[in-house]
């Protein structure tokens, strides 16, 4: 069976759960793929996710524009007011949202419950979803693109957009080659109750070892961990019991929240870099981690994909008289619009974390007095953090 669409999205991710409705909304035929099940899930009411963002007003604005953040829970939004950052030898720099004239830095919220917002926004968007698919082979011609399932389906479109993740099947599929380049490091990720109230304050430690630990608020005297960590750290970190870890992240954090008590088991991810040399060729386009990797240490991987969606699908909604959604002069806007904030979003984040790597005594000087430089510079913190909050 063939199918004929505008738009075919391989990858059900949030980012390809978000560019699904948006471009819907503007009267573009969809079609969504993915490998696993695109079911809602099922969750006790009391647990929650180890796996956690910090979205960005600005991606707040898009996933609201979208129909998605209106439909998530408020008991289960955290909003970071303010943000304390600390380097390996004393410097330090705090970010407030008051002092920034916004009412969050960022808005925290658990994977499965914005996952289950955007399903419901797709849904009722009158996407085509196929889930439990096999990507079997993906062939090009002048007028289409045509994705064949391993069940002997094909989708054909006029654009094929890759939202599949770092390890892209899509962007293989079009000859785009990038090896991602590894951190050494995986981030251990955690939620902890907390003995004292976090008042909507984030943490950030840049350590010695070339790690960084974050603590980012969760509703209630609750607080999820992203450490960045050195793989033998990491593993070690991983392989602890509940107590033991809580014991060692509470103490890593000056005991800044009290004593912890792990709430959700220890997941670990690799920290991967990625730079492509285009996220576009023909009837393509990549999106979200398919396109970039970047090192979470700043929170952005998944708002910068918000942010390719947004821009595509804005690029096609105002394509003029142009009606080939898949035509060269709009992937070459879409992917011109986007270079610039990846890049700048890549170069602070890759910068930082090579700042941190080296333990060589005048770097760590440097650096830890750099920070307190910036904090004691209003206009240069509030366009540092400009980026990041839009
Ligand atoms: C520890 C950690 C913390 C992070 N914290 C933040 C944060 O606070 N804020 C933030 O902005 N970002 C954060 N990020 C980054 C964020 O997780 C990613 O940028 C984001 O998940 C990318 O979303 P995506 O939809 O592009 O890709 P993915 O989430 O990887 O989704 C890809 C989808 O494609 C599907 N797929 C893959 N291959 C195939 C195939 N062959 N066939 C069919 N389907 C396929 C998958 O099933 C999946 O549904 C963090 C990352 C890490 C590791």
């Amino acid at each position: 069976m063939n199918t004929v669409y505008d738009v075919v999205i391989a990858g059900a991710g949030l980012v390809g759960l978000s560019l699904a409705p948006a471009l819907s909304r503007s009267g573009l035929s969809v079609a969504l793929v993915d490998r696993g099940s695109m079911a809602d899930d099922e969750h006790a009411p009391d647990t929650f996710d180890a796996r956690i963002y910090a979205i960005s007003p600005g991606s707040a604005a898009f996933l609201r524009a979208v129909g998605a953040w209106q439909t998530l829970r408020c008991e289960r939004i955290a909003a970071i007011e303010s943000m304390h950052v600390e380097g390996d030898a004393g410097g330090s720099l705090d970010f407030s949202a008051y002092d920034l004239g916004e009412r969050a830095l960022a808005w925290i919220v658990e994977e499965r419950e914005l996952r289950t917002a955007l399903l419901r926004t797709v849904r009722r968007a009158g996407v085509d979803m196929i889930g439990d698919a096999t990507l079997d082979a993906l062939m090009w011609s002048a007028p289409a693109g045509t994705l064949r399932l391993a069940d002997g389906r094909t989708l054909e479109a006029r654009l094929i957009v890759g939202a599949d993740g770092a390890r892209s099947w899509v962007r293989e599929a079009a000859g785009i080659v990038a090896e991602p380049k590894s951190y050494g490091q995986t981030a251990v990720v955690a939620n902890f109750a907390c003995e004292r109230a976090h008042h909507g304050r984030a943490y950030q430690w840049f350590r010695a070892d070339g790690g960084v630990l974050a603590w980012l608020p969760l509703p209630g005297r609750r607080m999820s961990m992203v450490w960045s960590a050195p793989e033998a750290l990491a593993q070690t970190l991983l392989a602890e019991n509940g107590e033991v870890l809580s014991a060692r992240v509470a103490e890593a954090g000056g005991y800044a929240l009290g004593a912890h008590s792990c709430i959700t088991p220890a997941t670990g991810f690799p920290l991967r870099f990625l730079r492509l040399p285009t996220s576009v060729a023909l009837r393509l386009a990549l999106v979200g981690d398919a396109a970039h990797g970047v090192h979470p240490l700043a929170g952005q991987g998944v708002n910068l994909g918000f942010g390719d969606a947004q821009s595509l699908s804005t690029v096609l909604a105002e394509r003029g008289p142009v009606s080939d959604p898949g035509a060269p002069i709009l992937l070459e806007r879409y992917a011109r619009r986007r270079a610039e904030p990846v890049l700048a979003m890549q170069a602070v984040t890759d910068g930082l974390a090579r700042l941190f790597g080296p333990p060589t005594p005048w770097l760590k000087a440097l650096r830890n007095a750099g920070i307190s430089a910036v904090d004691r510079l209003p206009l240069l913190k509030r366009a540092l953090a400009q980026p990041a909050l839009r």
